[in-house]
């Protein structure tokens, strides 16, 4: 069972505000066993939804529509319908005594342009809206399945809830599709398409897919099966797979990221860390303590700027910073260690680097150079990275903040 999704309005189309109701509509159709084939995104122009309505009924099982039920003159959602399906706008006696009735509990006389609102085309059932003024409506006609709902997400919600759930299930004869996010730092989205090549086949069930963002890329797996339980075990099955091809390279899962990863790690391990940070002004520490709770393992960050904050509080010499610059592996080594020294942590972190857009002198010190520097007791590492100058100024800090957070977690996974 196939289902399209259809957004409505002008505000979409035009980029004025995000679409969170497809998104939304489809993860919940997803799990409840549809495929969902398709989103379509109109703007308020009548002539536009009906082709829309109507060529997505010729195509799949359901459909669910959402805007365009207003009162003003641009919701036209409910006049496409009664185009596309070809039959009169009448008004729903019910929905009329419904709407008078929200009105009144709120003593408030209703304005006449929310008559318009207890309309629907002939042979349609209207829905009732628990959260607001505008009924949605309800077309069935050949085991095909046509759902028109509010714009405003907390109505179309709790709509799709009562209304839609339910049937979706039915026709899904009890299948459904779990799913999974990996997150991946470190590896390139084309070497890890290679390493997960074979499980990536188009129809392959279940499905897997990538995406990069800033660096992290999210491996997405949607199992379907007969039920749930089905589901869940290909899923499991498939999570394992991945895992172990990748090994540490995955950090964590859906809303995890490398701080809270990291974070959890030390708090674990009942470790402490603290910053030494340059070119990413606080980032890492910031990063740290987003996280709650983070005051059990992260001690204190030292945002050192100028090279005089670098001798001052980390008891960097001024000397090696003349020698070798502030940009430099002695330099990042030195501000680990003073930082670790100065702050009795188990662990300290540094980063020195040329963020851009300007500074940079390449060959020798091209904009994106970062050292990174990892210190412990008795240790001291550097990691030279070549970010590039491609990237922007929040682009190098990111890269360079998420590499630190990703050579401390290998440290304590090595370290088990
Ligand atoms: P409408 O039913 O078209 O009158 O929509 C009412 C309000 O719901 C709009 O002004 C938007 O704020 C919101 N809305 C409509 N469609 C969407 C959508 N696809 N995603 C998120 N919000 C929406
Ligand atoms: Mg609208």
């Amino acid at each position: 069972m196939n289902a399209i999704i259809i957004s409505i309005g002008t505000e979409l189309t035009t980029g004025q505000s995000l679409d969170t109701n497809a998104p939304w509509l489809s993860e919940r159709l997803t799990d409840l066993g549809l495929q969902v084939l398709t989103h379509i995104t109109v703007s308020d122009d009548v002539t536009q939804i009906a082709e829309a309505f109507e060529q997505a009924m010729s195509h799949a099982n359901l459909v669910v529509a959402t805007g365009g039920l207003g009162p003003t003159p641009d919701d036209l959602s409910r006049e496409a319908l009664a185009i596309a399906i070809k039959e009169p706008l009448e008004i729903d006696d019910l929905a009329l005594i419904q709407l008078k009735a929200f009105f009144l509990r709120l003593e408030r006389p209703m304005p006449e342009s929310n008559l318009c609102q207890a309309k629907r085309p002939r042979g349609c059932h209207m829905l009732p809206n628990p959260r607001g003024t505008a009924p949605g409506i309800r077309h069935s006609s050949d085991s095909k399945h046509f759902f028109l709902l509010p714009g405003v997400p907390s109505e179309m919600r709790a709509m799709f809830k009562q209304s839609i759930e339910p049937l979706a299930s039915q026709l899904s004869s009890g299948a459904r599709a779990a799913r999974s996010r990996l997150l991946v730092f470190g590896i390139s989205e084309a070497r890890l398409s290679d390493m997960l090549n074979d499980l990536m086949t188009l129809g392959r069930n279940p499905s897997v897919g990538t995406s990069a963002a800033d660096g992290v890329i999210s491996i997405r797996i949607v199992a379907r099966g007969e039920n749930e339980a089905e589901a869940q075990n290909l899923l499991k099955n498939d999570v394992y797979e991945v895992k172990s091809r990748l090994g540490v390279a995955v950090f964590g899962e859906d809303e995890d990221s490398l701080a809270s990863v990291t974070g959890r790690m030390l708090l674990d391990s009942g470790l402490t860390v603290a910053t030494a940070e340059s070119c990413t002004g606080g980032l890492i520490a910031k990063w740290l303590t987003d996280v709650p709770g983070s005051s059990g393992y992260f001690k204190e960050g030292f945002i050192v700027y100028q090279n005089s904050a670098k001798n001052a509080r980390l008891g960097v010499p001024a000397g090696l910073i003349d020698r070798d610059g502030a940009v430099s592996e002695s330099v990042a080594r030195a501000m680990a260690e003073g930082c670790r020294a100065a702050s009795t942590c188990d662990f300290s972190i540094s980063t020195t680097g040329i963020a851009g857009p300007d500074g940079g002198c390449p060959p020798d010190k091209p904009i994106g150079l970062v050292y990174v520097g990892l210190a412990r007791e008795g240790h001291t590492e550097v990691k030279r990275l070549i970010l590039g100058d491609h990237l922007t100024r929040d682009q190098i800090r990111d890269r360079a903040c998420k590499s630190a957070l990703n050579m401390l977690r290998l440290w304590l996974i090595e370290s088990r």
